[in-house]
């Protein structure tokens, strides 16, 4: 059990209570990176911290990691666009109130609410309204307790997201 810095919940309740809430959208991509987004915290214990709130660009060494593991570009880049979702809904002065107490400390080492150019940039990112939903689930799954179903539910997804052809990407692992 790997606590989740700073919240009531264990790293691994809340990657199943984001990817829980995930289910609604029907979109095993989605559902998928909801699951692993944050699995960039636990792929190397020995990389660099930011004090006791995670590790550092935990959102890239995920988006590389699933890359390897042959998780698609999709799912790879929403999980890691998650922190910059954060950085751009801070622009809205009501976002910062919903944030946990953890997450707005992380926001320091995570470069601060996005510059205007950063979210145009962002906005100009195809994929940006699904980074913004990952981002949403993720922040709606630190409920101490919940209910919902365990990893051996989304074996199968993920079984099948992994063995899916890619058409365009090399066979064999090395994407
Ligand atoms: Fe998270």
């Amino acid at each position: 059990q790997v606590d989740y810095i700073g919240e009531p919940v264990t790293q691994l309740a809340h990657a199943l209570q984001a990817a829980d809430r995930a289910r609604a959208s029907g979109d095993p991509e989605l559902m998928l990176a909801a699951l692993l987004h944050d699995i960039g915290h636990l792929a190397d214990p020995n990389a660099p911290q930011m004090a006791d709130l995670g590790t550092v660009n935990h959102e890239g060494l995920a988006q590389d990691l699933l890359l390897k593991l042959g998780c698609s570009a999709r799912v790879a880049q929403l999980v890691g666009g998650h922190v910059d979702a954060k950085r751009y809904l801070m622009r809205r002065p009501s976002y910062a109130g919903k944030l946990s107490e953890a997450s707005r400390q992380t926001l320091a080492h995570q470069g601060g609410p996005m510059s205007d150019l950063e979210a145009v940039t962002f906005e100009e990112n195809p994929l940006h309204r699904d980074v913004l939903r990952v981002r949403a689930w993720d922040e709606a799954a630190k409920v101490p307790d919940a209910e919902v179903p365990g990893l051996d539910f989304w074996r199968p997804l993920l079984l099948d997201h992994l063995l899916a052809p890619r058409p365009g990407e090399t066979y064999g692992g090395q994407r």
